[in-house]
């Protein structure tokens, strides 16, 4: 689709909003679709419109499910075509028919101006730069630039201007066809392989591939603070306006601009793990390392039957594991059931682990090759209690900027949620190994957000399993498996925040 019809009909951003030429937009080298600057979750930094030395791929287009954005070096020639994009808009907007400019007047003062955004380059300590720019416009006259020589003998500046005028058609050079979306366990395309020049490699090394939508580079849930992934909400209001207010850097972005980002899939979560635990890339295997460590899966369960199952797929001699389900405040420098807020079932032994007690459960322990099931039942009350309501939205809550991404902070006080745990009447938890019911491990659970969670102790790997398809699926048939959960909660979150954004319409302005 090269003609300009087709491109203009294209479909443009995830909003489907019509291009802005007055801010920044970038487009995906997969796709080859346009996306607004407040529409896309990476925090981008500096940038001008009008760029082409960038490498970017949309979250439809990269492998990881989460925008890649990268610059490149910019040429002193790219930069005089964005420098001529960006000052013939500028006319436009003001309704002036202006495509000509002056070298000392225009162009070099807007490149001094958006040096950091135009290109990788370090500032230039002397001016000769301003020489290689009118050289540079120069050499291609007629073909990228063109000029006007002054008529009257008086004037003596020769204006410089875009050949094409057409600042739509202005993007990053895309050489070879789009890279396939890897999926499953196909081989992944590194985001920008297909662009990088000989030269550019080295860094293309540097570039780390991120794991299933998050981040490599993130904050971890830690001492009551918890984090979660934010993303540009397409619904909010005042965005086009947020998009056009240019002094907005450096100043706190408005968190209702934002939602979280809810992870696609049930998998082990990257940032709610000790972090000396070690998670597969397909974020379902995780690996001990010395003392107990605990990981918790990405999805809660607050009502309801649900399950998953794991699998020990190596376990050492003197390793051990103690697996089921803890709530968000459980202490994850420990095992699963050190507190109250977990519940889990030791492999040596099989003893039942719940506030640090251990108690007798099943005859034997589970080793190496066995499939366990884990199963809990959290009745839904006539009245629902503060836990199985809706979850509410995050939109209140600060921003924080971690690497290249925001994140909601979230602050929870255990010492303090401790004393209004309350039991659940009828709800209760129960293991399974190799399919055999192990029958009721826990009665009268505490009302709460259960996630599944494995504590780990030295040299012992377990494989997850959240469904649909299990080895052994649960006996009861209203169990469903926590692979649900995953759709469950984006339309749960989505009905939150709808809801924040229409009690609170009135009071979100852009101030
Ligand atoms: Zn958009
Ligand atoms: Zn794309």
């Amino acid at each position: 689709m090269s003609n300009k019809a087709s491109e203009q009909q294209r479909q443009v951003c995830y909003c489907n909003k019509d291009r802005n030429l007055n801010i920044i937009e970038l487009w995906c080298l997969g796709c080859r679709r346009w996306f607004h600057e407040s529409c896309i979750s990476y925090q981008l930094g500096k940038l001008v419109p009008f760029m082409l030395n960038y490498a970017f791929y949309c979250k439809n287009c990269s492998p990881s499910g989460l925008e890649t954005f990268r610059k490149i070096q910019a040429q002193f020639q790219q930069m005089c075509i964005t420098a001529l994009a960006n000052l013939q808009q500028y006319e436009a907007k003001e309704g002036r028919d202006k495509t000509l400019f002056s070298v000392d007047k225009d162009i070099l003062p807007f490149i001094e101006m958006h040096w950091e955004g135009l290109t990788t380059m370090s500032r230039r300590v002397t001016n000769t730069w301003h020489q290689t720019i009118s050289r540079t416009l120069q050499k291609d006259l007629g073909i990228l630039f063109r000029q006007e020589v002054p008529k009257d003998e008086q004037e003596t500046e020769v204006l410089y201007g875009l050949k094409n005028t057409d600042v739509t058609q202005i993007h990053p050079a895309t050489s070879e066809p789009a890279p396939a979306k890897a999926r499953g366990g196909k081989r992944r395309t590194l985001p920008g392989g297909d662009v990088v020049s000989k030269k550019a490699r080295g860094e293309n090394a540097a570039l780390k591939l991120m794991t299933h939508g998050y981040p490599v580079d993130h904050p971890f849930n830690k001492d009551g603070f918890r984090y979660v992934l934010a993303e540009p909400d397409p619904n909010a209001p005042h965005r086009q306006e947020f998009d056009e207010m240019n002094d907005w850097q450096g100043r706190r972005i408005p968190s209702w601009l934002y939602r979280a980002m809810a992870p696609s899939q049930v998998m082990l979560a990257l940032h709610d793990r000790a972090t000396q635990l070690k998670v597969t890339e397909g974020r379902t295997a995780v690996t001990g390392d010395k003392g107990y460590a605990s990981i918790r899966a990405t999805h809660f369960v607050s009502r309801g039957t649900w399950y998953y199952e794991a699998t020990i797929t190596e376990m050492a001699e003197n390793a051990a594991t103690r697996i089921g389900f803890a709530q968000a405040l459980a202490n994850l420098q420990a095992p699963i059931g050190f507190d109250k807020f977990g519940y889990s079932w030791r492999s040596r032994k099989g003893t039942k682990f719940h506030d640090s007690r251990g108690l007798h459960y099943s005859d034997e322990g589970y080793g190496k090759g066995d499939t366990l099931g884990f199963l809990i039942h959290l009745p839904v009350e006539a009245t629902p209690t503060r836990h199985q309501k809706l979850p509410p939205s995050i939109k209140d809550r600060p921003l924080v900027r971690f690497k290249n991404h925001l994140y909601f902070e979230e602050r929870e006080d255990a010492a303090e949620e401790v004393k209004k745990l309350t039991p659940l009447p009828n709800s209760y938890i129960k293991f399974f190994r190799n399919g055999e019911d192990m029958r009721v491990a826990f009665e009268g659970i505490y009302d709460g957000q259960y996630y599944p969670a494995l504590g780990l102790y030295r040299a012992v790997t377990v494989s997850l399993n959240f469904g649909p398809d299990f080895k052994f699926p649960p006996p009861l048939r209203d169990a469903r498996p926590f692979s649900d959960r995953a759709q469950e909660y984006v339309k749960e979150l989505s009905k939150a925040d709808t809801a924040y954004l229409t009690e609170n319409y009135n009071t979100l302005r852009l101030e």
